[in-house]
């Protein structure tokens, strides 16, 4: 009985560590059984991350751990080891860390959630993880380990289905429109398609085996799903589905709320925003949606409130953005007569309409923006993190956990 991690077996072009385990699974010895494999995902600016920046992990049981140890040699051998330093070919702007596989291998589950916790926050080293009972490769067994502490403690599904070989290196990939209509209309499963465009949520957009990955609140929608979609006429063949427990939409990647003041707004490249604010620079990206436009509205004085990954000191990339206070903006009188607005006459003058020269003694007036405080905004869904937790599944901000397996 022991604990199984993999991590790092894809390149960007091609291979993927779920697919990996799947086979792992399929050609266990006789007497080994595995409990539902959970995939992990880690901390989303890792320096050597893989193309989904996830690991997977599996119980497994058995009478007789030897054979399984040799069997996870040969297995490490023949299919991960030569996996070590491979790049594969990308059109993806960013840069590429070469495959450096891990696996490992735990004959107890450490209780170490901190780590786990460690690695969806921060960058870690491979010196900080709990040390495994057996462990091959290199870089990979920092998330193999990840995957391994999980403490499962905000669960949701993942069904994956993998397609025939032959379609691997293709980026196109037919899955029924009709079925994942139907399979988005179930409130248990999310993400699956993007509401306003109808576009699919659910399929990489590159070269790789997955097909598709359906994610549900219960194992039951996920499968369910899943099944729906790969019996479908119109979807390609499938070679193996498998349901995962994951951390997706867990939010676990986020640490406590940061609240600060507004200094001032500057609105960069494609409407990305740069808040800086008394606890540095937070960004509202350009496809962040209700943030960026939120971010746009704030004034210098306005009381904000984030939650946000730090990739280096001082730099805050938000994730949900809230306005707790906004600062009244002045402006002009209007003069109540003409109802136009009136004009300086110079400093300490007061000011003038310009149709009916009434005069006002106040320079500016303060008026209340039209601006909702304490609501939080989130980007939409085609441009939320896998570990992202959609704004509806918290009540009074607490975290509802979803998962009942
Ligand atoms: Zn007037």
């Amino acid at each position: 009985m022991g604990w199984l991690g993999l991590d790092d077996t894809d390149t960007v072009s091609d291979g993927c560590t779920t697919y990996t385990l799947h086979c792992l699974l399929e050609s266990l010895p006789d007497d080994v059984e595995a409990s539902i494999p959970s995939l992990v995902r880690l901390w989303p600016f890792a320096q050597q991350r893989t193309r989904g920046n996830a690991a997977v992990a599996v119980e497994l049981t058995t009478n007789n751990e030897q054979t399984l140890l040799t069997f996870l040699d040969e297995f490490w051998n023949e299919h991960l080891q030569p996996l070590k330093g491979g790049v594969g070919d990308s059109d993806h702007d960013r840069e590429q860390s070469p495959t450096d596989p891990g696996m490992v291998w735990f004959d107890e589950k450490p209780d170490e959630a901190s780590f786990y916790f460690d690695t969806v926050q921060r960058h870690v080293s491979i010196e900080e993880a709990p040390k495994p009972t057996r462990s091959w490769g290199g870089q990979g067994c920092i998330g193999a380990i990840a995957a391994v502490v999980w403490p499962m403690h905000s669960i949701t599904w993942e069904a994956i289905a993998w397609r025939e070989q032959a379609q691997w290196s293709s980026k196109a990939r037919s899955v029924c429109e009709q079925t994942l209509a139907e399979v988005a209309q179930n409130d248990e499963t999310f993400m699956s398609r993007d509401p306003r465009t109808e576009r699919s949520l659910i399929s990489p957009r590159g070269t790789c085996p997955v097909l598709f990955g359906v994610r549900a609140k219960t194992q039951a929608d996920a499968s369910s799903a899943a099944s729906a979609l790969s019996s479908a006429a119109l979807t390609e063949p499938t070679i193996g589905m498998r349901v995962f427990a994951t951390n997706q939409a867990s939010d676990d990647h986020l640490n406590e709320v940061l609240e600060s003041t507004v200094q001032s707004i500057e609105v960069l490249n494609r409407g990305t925003t740069k808040i800086r604010t008394d606890h540095g620079d937070w960004l509202a990206f350009a496809q962040s949606g209700n943030v960026k436009l939120l971010a746009q509205a704030l004034h210098p004085g306005d009381r904000i409130a984030a939650f946000g990954l730090e990739p280096m000191p001082g730099v805050i990339h938000i994730e949900k953005l809230s306005l707790r206070h906004a600062v009244p903006m002045r402006v002009r009188p209007t003069c109540s007569e003409c109802q136009r607005t009136m004009k300086s006459m110079g400093t300490g003058q007061g000011v003038r309409c310009p149709t009916c020269k009434a005069r006002h003694p106040d320079a500016w007036i303060e008026v209340n923006r039209q601006l909702e405080t304490h609501a939080w905004v989130e980007p939409p869904v085609d441009a939320r993190r896998h570990l992202a937790r959609p704004l509806g599944w918290y009540r009074n901000g607490n975290p509802v956990n979803p998962g009942n397996g």
